[in-house]
């Protein structure tokens, strides 16, 4: 009996609770949207990428798989010699390792990786999380375009 002030307390609690709005989404029934620099899934623009390894060197959880081979590329002036360049035979990125940290897209250095907002790519199998040049290349469509830049700033180059 000593239990039972403290028991119509609670269930004073639990009847309050049922009457309000949930705060919670109700998902997938509501969708909330994600901010525009929400860290969702990453997007690979395959023609800036030179394979220079960086973003899977840094990576710590070691997600990153890359392969590519050198090839020549017509010389940037007429009579000069033909250029050497790495072209992607593979990129792929493990979603069942990666803890979303963001350290390969800060650390490219030729703007071949970006944050895109997009969540929905859940898996039954866990196998298909790992997502392919093909895969990465088309998430570049759900990449928001970047804020304007601030008053005086000067756009870099590309
Ligand atoms: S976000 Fe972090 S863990 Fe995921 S692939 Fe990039 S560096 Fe690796
Ligand atoms: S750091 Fe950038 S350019 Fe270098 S391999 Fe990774 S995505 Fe490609």
């Amino acid at each position: 009996m000593r239990q039972l002030p403290g028991l119509v307390k609670g269930l004073g609690v639990t009847f309050r609770t049922m009457t309000k709005r949930a705060v919670t989404t109700q998902y997938p029934r509501q969708k909330e949207a994600p901010t525009a620099r929400a860290r969702g899934v990453i997007a690979l623009k395959e023609e800036n990428c030179t394979v220079c390894m960086l973003c899977a060197r840094e990576c710590p959880d070691w997600c990153i798989y890359i392969e590519g081979h050198k090839t020549k590329a017509p010389p940037r002036r007429p009579g000069g010699r033909p250029r050497s360049v790495n072209l992607l035979d593979r990129f792929d990125i493990d979603y069942a390792l990666c803890m979303y940290c963001g350290i390969c897209v800060e650390v490219c250095p030729f703007d071949a990786l970006f944050w895109s907002p997009e969540f929905e790519y859940s898996e039954p199998r866990i196998a298909d999380l790992l997502h392919d040049m093909e895969r990465l290349g088309e998430w570049m469509e759900t990449v928001p375009e970047p804020p304007p830049l601030e008053a005086g700033a000067q756009a870099g180059k590309k």
